[in-house]
């Protein structure tokens, strides 16, 4: 685990690799969000993101959606998938909202987690990008990129979540929750981009050499390795990613997110020295601050 002075310098640099971090579900409002977020479960943003105008403009505020039926419901929303069970969850928290909250969206999370469909991660995205009340929602990238980093430790998402509250200020808590899924989605994937990271001189994972990336390989040349890398380091991790991926709770964020621009790498957290991307490789450009160049996702 990190100390917290270098988990801030971690975070700090994450916020410079992705300067636009945000959720990147269309809302203008809480009530918009939270219909969003329930619809995002198994989807992607930007599958939600074509639906939800037509639903927002039928279905304006909680009034109106609780009056849905599902008959009329369904067919608005069956690309999203899970449609029936996201009917559903829809109707009812419309329902509870107009029975114990006037019809408003609460900003807090025990009433929020009471919601029909709502689940910590769900009330945690609404809770930091509508209400401003600091919330640091966990999801699978989240998971995989905390643990690989050393930012925390375990695949519960609760625990998880608390690890990172307590390393961050919580005035920066849904921040570092948009960097961290960004960073899981364009950078530290499945199989890390480790040559174009920001946090490499920092990360537990690259430092034990349990990444498979084959660039790697050149990038590490220099790096210092704490223990021998032995293929079971590497089959372990993948291990633990699967494993995280089906403990997060709640409804996910999108799976496919368009890329954009990753920030020209000008350091690298827990490093005085610019970053050295191995020539040739796919992010080199990007670390020489080419921001118009996007990573394959
Ligand atoms: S160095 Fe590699 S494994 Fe570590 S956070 Fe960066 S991309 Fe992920």
């Amino acid at each position: 685990m990190k100390s917290p002075k270098d988990a801030v310098a971690i975070f700090d640099a994450l916020d410079e690799q992705h300067p636009g971090a945000d959720t990147e579900l269309h809302f203008t409002n809480a009530f918009e969000l939270l219909t969003a977020t329930i619809l995002s479960a198994q989807s992607t943003d930007q599958r939600v993101n074509m639906v939800t105008p037509a639903l927002f403009k039928r279905y304006p505020d909680a009034a109106a959606l609780a009056r849905a039926t599902p008959e009329e419901l369904e067919p608005q929303i069956h690309s999203t998938g899970f449609f029936r069970a996201k009917s559903r969850s829809l109707i009812g928290m419309a329902q509870a909202l107009m029975e114990q909250h006037h019809g408003q969206v609460p900003a807090d999370m025990d009433a929020l987690t009471a919601l029909p469909g709502v689940g910590r991660k769900t009330a945690n995205v609404v809770l930091g990008h509508a209400l401003g009340v600091p919330g640091l929602p966990v999801d699978r990238h989240v998971l995989r990129v905390a643990n690989r980093i050393g930012l925390a430790e375990g695949e519960d998402a609760v625990k998880v979540e608390a690890q990172l509250c307590a390393a961050v200020p919580a005035e920066r808590w849904t921040r570092a929750s948009d960097c961290l899924i960004l960073h899981g989605r364009r950078v530290c994937k499945p199989k890390p981009l480790c040559n174009i990271c920001l946090v490499q001189d920092a990360c537990d994972y690259f430092r034990t050499g349990a990444t498979t990336d084959a660039r790697k390989q050149d990038a590490a040349g220099a790096q210092p390795r704490k223990t021998g890398a032995t293929a079971s380091d590497a089959g372990s991790a993948t291990s633990r990613q699967r494993s995280a991926k089906g403990s997060a709770a709640g409804a996910n964020r999108a799976k496919t997110a368009p890329d954009k621009p990753v920030a020209g790498a000008s350091r690298r957290a827990g490093s005085s020295k610019p970053a050295t991307p191995a020539k040739g490789a796919a992010g080199a450009r990007l670390v020489r601050g080419s921001s118009s160049r996007k990573p394959r996702s």
